[in-house]
């Protein structure tokens, strides 16, 4: 490398991110270092908070800074209905459709055997916990790509002898995106569309 050593750190730890390619973190890295001091103070701030403050929510496992989380706490959330998202960023997606007065659960992940993710990988086991009887229906919101469908599948057969009915996303949704990337209305339709599996 012929950067000094704090430059080439740099690069090293922005390669390090998602989508972030080497070409991509060297640019990155001069952007920094020629933005006034403060400004990368701030960003570097940004990060070490979020990381501080942000952890799982005892009870849904989405991303929070105060347990339970605001949805889980909230008094006038169905808690009857729960349903199961792979992504913290896809239970922003379902509560930008408006169209959702439910409660949450997110996997942190789907299962794909080609990326090792298998079922003890996701946080299933606190779903089982949540089901106590006061849950009417579980909706599988998963994305409708393999992982996703692999990972509705895996939870149908777990939870149908539970005897709570279990619904998936009607398939208005484009096949293999995320569900984050789908808009509004198309995913306000497939909530409304879900059918019991
Ligand atoms: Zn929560």
């Amino acid at each position: 490398m012929s950067f000094v050593p704090p430059i080439a750190r740099l690069i090293e730890e922005l390669n390090r991110l998602p989508g972030v390619g080497p070409k991509t973190a060297q640019r990155l890295a001069f952007f920094l270092l020629r933005q006034p001091r403060e400004e990368v103070y701030q960003l570097a701030d940004a990060i070490r908070e979020a990381r501080d403050r942000v952890a799982l929510c005892s009870v849904c496992c989405n991303l929070t800074d105060v347990d339970p989380c605001p949805i889980c706490a909230a008094a006038d959330r169905d808690r009857g209905v729960i349903c199961v998202v792979e992504d913290p960023r896809d239970v922003a997606a379902m509560e930008r459709t408006h169209q959702y007065r439910g409660l949450y659960h997110v996997l942190q992940g789907a299962i794909s055997p080609l990326d090792g993710v298998g079922p003890d990988d996701l946080h299933i086991g606190e779903l089982l916990r949540r089901l106590d009887g006061g849950v009417r229906e579980v909706i599988l919101a998963t994305n409708p790509d393999v992982e996703g469908e692999a990972t509705a599948l895996y939870l149908v057969k777990l939870l149908k002898p539970l005897g709570v009915k279990v619904s998936r996303l009607a398939h208005g949704l484009p096949v293999g995106t995320d569900l984050e990337y789908a808009d509004e209305l198309t995913l306000a339709r497939a909530l409304e569309g879900r059918r019991e599996v």
